[in-house]
């Protein structure tokens, strides 16, 4: 058994769990001349060197030998396209009609004096350095003993720790990138968008540099200067006193009804294989244009995993500025890539390749099917805050940690999609993992909250995984634990640096 996905496509991926054999004949009369394993791609046709390979109806490659058909297309037997060029690509061509709006979704929410809507009630701690990173942690761990238990109506408290602070050049323009992202996820809806904030004292990254116009709104006694106080002891008698007092505030707030269009879903893929481009990530897609037609945002990010089927989003943009805004965040790094000696083919890895995905090009077009099929409202660049509803392109780079990270700047729910497996999780918000096959999902049951795999062996449709995705995110969204919040699986954030370190 296997799967086309496009009818002009000279390659198509093998569905069996065993894979095939030598021998096996297959549909429409294709026999197998080699064992071929799940997930790799069959030829279903005769190549001569030079001839495009074809999936998803796009070139993810040209044959260096001549390659005969039902043999194993494997990714040594193809060389890399170029990327789409930049410049004149279609833009706004092709804007998809909007889908007719969904009415009457809900889920349960906290409303914030900011007006964000937050998923979880959490008391954060942010920190303008690293430096006083373990000093924060040690706190967290007396206030979770010794406080939480009395606040039964505040979900976590946490450490909003990073490497970031000092020892930057912190008015170079990457510096920008990593700044605004802390301070966006500082002020996180999850947080009540009202942090306490702990200091160093002497870093280059201070409190009125993170958060810049908020930092009033926090209030003096939220802040708290490590170099001000005599003594550890001190130190952490003054974070557990500010703590208190804002457990006590977080433990009088109650969920309310919210509608779906308060939610902004980040969504990212990791570890993927050659299923997530027919199983997971379109699945997500039909999710993503639901929760569009509800009112929500939804951002898709990982530019190095778009850059490879650009030329099939520009089109899709609302407005040719839009577009032009695309364009400006693939060349943008394009040209950070090229700066390291680099190119967009460094991203695949090890087990993107175990997993039948040849190259980025056949990645980036099994990525982007999370971005459904609406008009891309808006684009944000690194580090910035969206605030468009709708389908938005949040510019990030595709590293799992990196990419949430960036998106937590904005998103109240996250959703991950996965073909080898990740135990990823964050502790800010919800992470929703979705798996691209059934062997994974029972692998790893209690990590994966949703299997897309049926829809590779026919049991499920797109569409009826779409519709279960959507229903769980809004449970999610209203205080069902995933299997991440249900480990404390929360990896470190990891804000993108581009500047230099000094
Ligand atoms: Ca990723």
């Amino acid at each position: 058994m296997y799967i086309r996905v496009h009818r002009r496509d000279n390659v198509a991926i093998v569905v069996t769990p065993d894979g095939v054999r030598r021998g096996d004949t297959l549909a429409g009369g294709l026999t197998a001349r080699e064992p071929i394993p799940q997930a790799h791609k069959i030829a279903l046709a005769d190549f001569a060197t030079g001839q495009p390979v074809v999936r998803y109806g796009q070139t993810i490659g040209h044959a260096n030998r001549p390659i005969a058909r039902g043999s194993w297309v494997r990714k040594e037997f193809l060389d890399l396209p170029a990327a789409p060029p930049l410049d004149d690509l279609p833009l706004a061509t092709a804007v998809p009609d909007p889908l007719p709006p969904l009415e009457g979704y809900t889920f349960e929410g906290y409303r914030n004096p900011d007006g964000s809507t937050g998923t979880r009630n959490i008391l954060g701690i942010a920190t303008t350095v690293q430096c006083v990173a373990p000093s924060v942690d040690y706190a967290v761990r007396r206030i979770r003993e010794e406080l939480l238990p009395r606040f039964p109506h505040v979900d976590d408290v946490i450490s909003v720790t990073h490497s970031y602070g000092c020892g930057v050049a912190i008015d170079a323009p990457g510096a920008a990138i990593p700044i605004a992202t802390l301070k966006h996820i500082s002020l996180h809806a999850n947080l009540m968008a009202e942090p306490l904030l702990v200091s160093l004292g002497c870093e280059k990254l201070q409190p009125e540099r993170l958060m810049g116009e908020q930092l009033p709104v926090l209030g003096e006694s939220n802040v708290i200067r490590l170099q001000d106080h005599h003594g550890f002891a001190d130190i952490v008698n003054a974070i557990l006193r500010a703590a208190e007092c804002r457990l006590d505030q977080l433990n009088r707030r109650r969920r309310a009804t919210c509608p779906a269009s308060s939610l902004i879903v980040g969504l990212q893929c990791g570890g993927s294989d050659a299923f997530s481009g027919v199983t997971c990530n379109p699945a997500v897609g039909y999710a993503a244009d639901l929760l569009v037609r509800a009112g929500a945002t939804v951002m898709f990010s990982e530019v190095t995993e778009v850059r490879d089927a650009i030329h099939l989003l520009t089109p899709r943009a609302a407005t040719p500025d839009v577009g032009r805004q695309l364009i400006r965040e693939m060349r943008w790094y394009d040209e950070y890539l090229a700066a390291g000696a680099s190119d967009r083919a460094a991203n695949t890895t090890p087990g993107n390749q175990r997993g039948g995905l040849a190259n980025i090009v056949e990645k980036a077009l099994g990525s982007v099917a999370k971005s459904g099929s609406t008009a891309i409202r808006a684009v944000a660049a690194h580090g910035e805050k969206v605030t468009a509803k709708g389908l938005v392109f949040a510019a990030t780079p595709a590293s799992d940690f990196i990419c949430g990270t960036q998106q937590l700047a904005s998103m109240n729910l996250h959703v991950f999609t996965t073909g080898e497996g990740s135990p990823y999780g964050l502790a800010l918000v919800p992470v929703v993992k979705i798996s691209s096959r059934s062997a994974l999902a029972e692998k790893w049951h209690d990590l994966i909250d949703v299997d897309a795999g049926p829809i590779a062996t026919g049991q499920a449709t797109i569409e009826e995984t779409g519709w279960h995705i959507f229903r769980f995110l809004l449970e999610v969204a209203g205080g069902r634990k995933t299997w991440a919040e249900h480990w404390h699986l929360a990896n470190a954030l990891s804000p993108f640096n581009p500047g230099p370190v000094t």
